[in-house]
């Protein structure tokens, strides 16, 4: 990894953030623009530390988003190009294929807009019945359900880290350990100086800063206005003598009101299975213990207007989740709707991760992935599930709004940086 202690360094692009989507974004601009001049600032030691690296590592298809948002169109086509990158790198995945099962009528309706989403998003998909579902998952039962057979598996941190080494073999150089502690769009360039004692001069910047988006895009954009709202999902492993209770994946119907799937069942690639993730308000955005609290993250969620008209209108199914997060039994009533067999004994605490999700002032979570554009910048706002699956397609899209802002801007930054080394 190429590291520098120059206390000033000029370059085309800055991007912020190791995550998925600013490793995909560096190496969808090098190879749309190879010899760009980007640098990657990462605050902690290594890649994927955060979201990216503590998922499911599940590969959408598309079956679950609105026709014509950029969540369906990026999940289509970063899925493909996902598939085709883990063959071209040799990384491990598996086309496992997940079904998802109503179990209760009042599920039917919901099952059927899902359908049409699916189909309307090109996924490839069959509607089975309880004996087609036994056939697919013969331990789950259900009314009906959906299979997909192209859902898949992988684990995005060996993505992240594949996608690491060939930015640094396109020439980018990824910095670790420096946070960025302020950024400022001046007329000459983006301003950015990082906890490792660096001033960054970039001719443009994206920020890709996951459960700290909003308060890095805020430096720039004071008037940016969402605000994450940290929620963490907490796994179960199902004990290796049990794990054949679960072949690919099963999902339930998810409640159209939230842009969480449900706790589900999921192989994972590097062998087992987990149950979850579930969705409890966490009180620290990079915290992934039950008990993690920061009083500036808590405060900032509970000082927010919107925070207290999401509470207030969904107060009944947020009590239910911290419930179901400290009592085991009520965990396992969820999985046992979809795996009757499935006991609280074959369930062990596994690990967990925090989402970053976008809310805005009326309480509302913000559906789609969002981008905050100014002349020089691009701030991805909120970047939730399925972005580790559409983060080639994503990438490739900013990659393309850089190009446009360096053909105005390249050149100034550099030349400015230069002129104000030498004085
Ligand atoms: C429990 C869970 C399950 C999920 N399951 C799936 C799934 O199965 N499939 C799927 O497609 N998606 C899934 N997702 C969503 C997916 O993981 C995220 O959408 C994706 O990882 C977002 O990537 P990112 O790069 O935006 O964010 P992150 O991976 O969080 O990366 C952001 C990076 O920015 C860095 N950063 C922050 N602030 C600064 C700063 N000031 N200076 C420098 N660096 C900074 C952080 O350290 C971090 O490394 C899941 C998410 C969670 C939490």
């Amino acid at each position: 990894m190429k590291s520098s202690s120059e206390p000033h360094r000029t370059c085309e692009v800055t991007i912020v953030g190791g995550g998925i989507v600013g490793l995909a974004t560096t190496y969808q601009l090098l190879s749309q623009r190879p010899g760009t001049e980007v640098v990657l600032v990462e605050k902690e030691p290594r890649v994927a530390a955060h979201q990216t690296g503590h998922n499911s590592g599940v590969i959408h298809s598309g079956l679950y988003y609105k026709p014509g948002s950029r969540k369906a169109e990026t999940c289509v086509r970063g899925s493909k190009e996902m598939f085709a990158f883990c063959r071209a790198h040799d990384i491990p995945h598996e086309r496992c294929g997940k079904v998802v099962v109503a179990t209760d009528p009042a599920e039917i309706e919901r099952l059927d807009e899902l359908e049409r989403r699916g189909r309307a998003n090109g996924v490839q998909l069959t509607r089975i019945g309880p004996d087609g579902l036994r056939d697919v998952e013969p331990h789950a039962t259900g009314l009906e359900a959906l299979h997909v057979p192209d859902a898949a598996i992988v684990d995005y941190r060996v993505v992240a880290e594949r996608l690491r080494d060939l930015v640094v073999e396109g020439g980018g150089e990824i910095r670790f350990g420096a946070r960025v502690r302020s950024m400022r769009e001046a007329p000459h360039g983006v301003i950015l100086e990082t906890e490792d004692g660096t001033t960054i001069q970039s001719a443009t910047a994206v920020t890709c800063c996951g459960l700290q988006s909003d308060r890095v895009a805020r430096q720039t954009t004071p008037d940016l206005r969402t605000k994450i709202v940290p929620f963490r999902g907490e796994y179960y492993e199902v004990v290796p003598e049990r794990a054949e209770l679960v072949h690919g994946m099963i999902y339930p119907v998810p409640d159209p009101r939230f842009p969480f799937l449900g706790v589900h069942f999921t192989r994972r690639i590097g062998g087992g299975v987990e149950a979850g993730p579930n969705a409890v308000l966490a009180l620290r955005r990079e915290g992934y213990g039950r008990f993690s609290f920061s009083p500036r993250d808590a405060l900032d969620s509970l000082g927010y207007s919107g925070f207290w008209r999401l509470a207030r209108r969904y107060l009944k199914t947020g009590l239910a989740e911290i419930y179901r997060s400290f009592h085991k039994p009520a965990f396992t009533r969820a999985l046992q709707k979809l795996v009757p067999e499935v006991r609280s004994e074959d369930l062990r605490r596994g690990g967990a991760g925090v989402r970053a999700q976008a809310l805005d002032r009326n309480g509302s979570l913000i559906d789609d992935f969002a981008l905050v554009e100014t002349d020089r910048i691009v701030h991805v706002v909120n970047a939730p599930s399925p972005a580790a699956t559409a983060s080639l397609a994503i990438g490739e899209e900013i990659a393309g709004l850089m190009r446009k802002r360096m053909s105005r801007h390249v050149g100034s930054a550099a030349r400015d940086g230069k002129r104000q080394e030498s004085a």
